[in-house]
């Protein structure tokens, strides 16, 4: 069987061929941790941000969106805490002058033990067949309590360290557990420095005095500041929140695996804001309806875990990231986070206006609290890539490529194949297309064999196959083949649009999220 890596190596080259992602200018060799969607990727791209947004605005009548700015007066970012906070502790290997983030290193060295303890389960779980009581087993076996100790103490260091934000203390966890550097094999660490992760630019001629401004590293704070805004011009009652889908820049140091951490991203960020003291209750409430988002795609529940953070932000009173099973393993798609009311009153603080909201309901004003959930878009494609990617070997002995991607997210709903390309056959594929492209994205193709055609299409996770053969000229019928059964079957072509359209429709999916 091929490794993960292998699988998530496969993944990415499949990614580029059949145009989803690419390096960016890599016609210059590319530039580290930015990329480009092609033809397919920014179809499935666009689909995961219908997908949300709708499920943000249709589904709550209390969620209304917008569109900020990238750039911003750069005092909001000293409001946020970004200029002052926003760092990374990284570290440098000396002998392979590579660097690390101290943080990512210690998180692996605790997998590497989980990882440890899971194969000594694994491999009991064998030996004692149906009989095997694994929580018996984790709280018995010496080897497996030996590991769980260390990781143990390994966590309860990291945490104190993070919370005191103590870089001194973060080192000395990578020296006494010996983590070497997976390049250059050596322990020869320099000690630990924090970097700011926000690009800045200038903004106006210098002559003038150009100001330096950022490229925000989170949405979120255009959201804050236009809070009053829409609350006013919306009539908006709390609670209620604001939804936004845009672009976010970070100078990330330890920048790889591929789309998961890149240096320009985009995130799909909504802030609900409440009355103070009710912000766990809807916390919760928007815990459960992102898992539910999720789930609705049919992945599988057991892809997906949430997990709660050792260290609150400054701000924060709840937070928990929904974590979802990566080629690389477990990892963060989306945070959900109690921001209290930091983020507002120190904006009202910066700014000197006034920006409380008046409750006519208690006929009192009063800073609102915050519960925010913010995906990223490209980590959430990348789960939907890994998720829907898979080799079949087919009876014939052959191996097919197929994305089997939820159809409401594939990139195209169908493509229309006549068999040969003569007897008036390519007319009538053309002649379907022309009836069904004004509700879904439609391809044609009439190179090569039948046979050749699915591989193409199912290689971008086309979810139907149209084709038209001699018999469609008399019977106006066709032929729908599906992808992830490959069966067949004759329909009418007038038919068409109402088959597609039930299984390509968000609704279903919707209507799962919105199930009581
Ligand atoms: P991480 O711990 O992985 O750096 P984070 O906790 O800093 O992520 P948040 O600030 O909570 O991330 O951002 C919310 C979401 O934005 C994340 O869950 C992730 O999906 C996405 N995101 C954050 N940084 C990146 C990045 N560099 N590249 C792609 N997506 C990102």
């Amino acid at each position: 069987m091929a490794s993960q890596e292998d699988v998530f190596k496969k993944l990415i080259a499949h990614s580029k061929e059949y145009g989803f992602v690419f390096p960016s200018s890599e016609i210059y060799d590319g530039l580290g941790a930015v990329y480009d969607y092609g033809q397919n990727g920014v179809e499935l791209k666009n689909n995961i941000k219908k997908y949300w947004w709708d499920s943000m605005v249709l589904l709550h009548e209390n969620v209304v969106g917008i569109d900020a700015a990238i750039f911003m007066h750069p005092t909001t970012w000293k409001a946020s805490g970004h200029v002052d906070a926003f760092n990374d502790p990284l570290i440098d290997n000396k002998d392979s002058k590579k660097r690390y983030r101290a943080d990512v290193l210690i998180e692996d060295l605790m997998a590497k033990y989980d990882e440890k303890i899971n194969k000594e389960v694994e491999k009991a779980a064998k030996r004692f067949g149906d009989s095997f009581d694994a929580e018996l087993f984790k709280q018995t076996n010496p080897r497996v309590l030996e590991n769980s100790a260390k990781k143990n103490e390994i966590h309860t260091r990291f945490v104190k360290a993070l919370n005191d934000s103590d870089l001194a203390e973060l080192k000395q966890i990578i020296v006494d557990y010996e983590v070497v550097c997976p390049i250059s094999g050596t322990k020869n660490w320099t000690d630990v420095r924090q970097f700011n992760l926000m690009f800045s630019t200038e903004m106006g001629s210098t002559a003038d005095g150009a100001l330096t401004v950022y490229l925000r590293p989170e949405t979120a704070q255009g959201i804050f500041v236009n809070y009053l805004n829409v609350q006013k011009t919306g009539r908006m009652r709390i609670p209620f929140g604001i939804a936004q889908i845009g672009k976010a820049f970070r100078n990330e140091i330890v920048a790889r695996q591929f789309i998961f951490r890149m240096r320009e991203f985009e995130q799909m960020e909504m802030q609900f804001f409440v009355k103070p003291g009710t912000e766990l209750e809807y916390f919760n409430k928007w815990k459960e309806t992102r898992m539910k988002w999720h789930k609705a795609l049919g992945f599988g529940d057991n892809k997906y875990r949430f997990h709660d953070h050792d260290k609150l932000a400054h701000y924060a009173n709840a937070a928990t990231d929904i974590e979802f099973e990566m080629p690389f393993g477990f990892k963060e798609v989306e945070g959900i986070h109690s921001r209290t009311d930091f983020d507002l009153s120190s904006h009202e603080k910066y700014s000197g206006k006034n920006i409380k909201y008046f409750d006519p309901e208690i006929n009192e004003s009063y800073t609102p609290y915050v519960v925010e959930t913010s995906i990223g878009v490209d980590r959430m494609f990348l789960s939907v890539m890994a998720s829907a990617y898979q080799e079949e070997a087919l009876e014939n002995g052959e191996t097919r490529v197929v994305l089997k991607f939820p159809s409401a997210l594939a990139p195209v709903k169908l493509c229309v194949m006549p068999l040969v390309k003569k007897d008036g056959l390519p007319e009538l594929a053309r002649q379907i297309i022309d009836d069904l492209k004004f509700d879904f994205k439609c391809a044609y193709d009439e190179k090569d064999s039948i046979g050749k055609r699915y591989r193409r299409q199912d290689a971008i996770g086309t979810p139907f196959c149209v084709t038209v053969d001699h018999d469609s000229l008399n019977d106006n019928c066709v032929t729908i083949r599906h992808r992830d059964t490959m069966q067949q079957e004759r329909v009418k072509i007038s038919d068409l649009e109402n088959i597609i359209g039930k299984a390509v429709s968000m609704k279903e999916l919707f209507k799962k999220i919105a199930e009581k």
